[in-house]
């Protein structure tokens, strides 16, 4: 591997055997446009089909590559921190795997550093092949985070994107876990701007963000960056508080006026209900937050590396075994 590199491709990779060989040589034919050195560094998050063995055979051929491999499957923000902290380009692009990222828009985003920005974010004018529920939910929750934060989040804009060396030692030096990555680098600062794109249908396979990654990075991104819930569980319980009172001062104004009994079963159960209800959302929300903070005080590491693979380290490993 070059000691002078300029750019530093970071790729995430869980169980893409049927894309990795594909998204390298796509990814490949960009850069070599460049004419500059780069690296690749793929990031293998605990895949258990065959991405590792496809991934190491490329490393064998080509001495850009290196690949990372996590003891097991820390997640997709894991997987692009670790990334990010074991490159030395002097600008550093995230992209996915799976081509719904078109490798060449990275030249797009070359230019405008070029031009002198530190952040240049793709920002999604259209998405390919996406379910309805998908694009929906997508949609909401970057317009809801925006709502809550003051940090200015731009809206449908995923991982994609380029940022220089400074902007990447910067973030990682923030020590913090349950990483929102793309709102941290909105919230670090420094010169950014976007291109547009649109977003294409995976190559092969399907979306390794189930709908239960999909939450907890919503949660992440939220709680990261927002107090809001946390005021809002206290509106939710003077709400309750004062539906509560008014609903008993109706009661007894009835029972003065009308003589009817005062103990109205079913009315009293639904009360209850949803105060309980209302009880446990507000807990809920404060133990997100709180969930969090433990997490940050038994400062575990964000991911494990079992191995890391270089063309160097592959062929020594060769030339022992002959
Ligand atoms: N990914 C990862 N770890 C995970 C889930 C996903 O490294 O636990 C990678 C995945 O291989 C891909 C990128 O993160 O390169 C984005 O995932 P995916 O395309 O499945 O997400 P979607 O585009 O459906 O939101
Ligand atoms: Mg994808």
């Amino acid at each position: 591997m070059y000691n002078n590199i300029t750019y530093s491709i970071v790729v995430p990779l869980y169980n893409e055997e049927l894309v990795i060989d594909e998204s390298y040589s796509r990814l490949k034919n960009v850069m070599d446009t460049t004419c500059e050195n780069y690296e690749i560094i793929f990031i293998n998050d605990g895949s258990y089909d065959s991405t590792r063995e496809k991934a190491e055979s490329i490393c064998e051929k080509d001495k850009n590559i290196k690949l990372i491999n996590f003891s097991r499957n820390f997640g997709h923000q894991c997987a692009i921190t670790a990334g990010m902290e074991n490159t030395k380009g002097a600008a550093v692009i995230v992209i996915d795997a799976d081509l719904q990222d078109p490798p060449e828009v990275m030249l797009d985003m070359i230019k405008k550093w070029k031009e002198g920005y530190d952040v240049v974010y793709g920002q999604r004018s259209k998405r390919e092949g996406e379910s309805f529920f998908k694009k929906f939910t997508a949609k909401s929750f970057y317009r809801l985070l925006k709502s809550m934060t003051n940090v200015d989040i731009p809206v449908d804009t995923g991982d994609f994107r380029l940022i220089d060396r400074k902007v990447c030692n910067t973030l990682n030096s923030l020590p913090e876990r349950n990483r929102y990555v793309r709102g941290l680098v909105s919230w670090v600062g420094y010169k950014q701007t976007s291109v547009e794109f649109e977003r294409k249908e995976r190559f092969a396979g399907e979306s390794k963000y189930p709908l239960k990654k999909m939450m907890k990075l919503a949660l992440d991104g939220i709680t990261s960056f927002s107090y809001k819930p946390l005021i809002m569980s206290g509106y939710i319980g003077g709400l309750s508080l004062f539906i509560g009172i008014f609903s008993m001062i109706a009661d007894i104004v009835k029972h003065l006026m009308t003589k009817t009994s005062i103990i109205n079963f079913g009315f009293i159960i639904a009360l209850d209900l949803s105060m309980f209800g209302i009880t446990l959302t507000c807990m809920s929300i404060i133990g997100q937050y709180i969930g969090r903070i433990f997490d940050e005080s038994r400062e575990r590491p964000n991911y494990i590396i079992e191995s890391i693979i270089t063309n160097e380290n592959l062929s020594k490993k060769h030339e022992c075994v002959k």
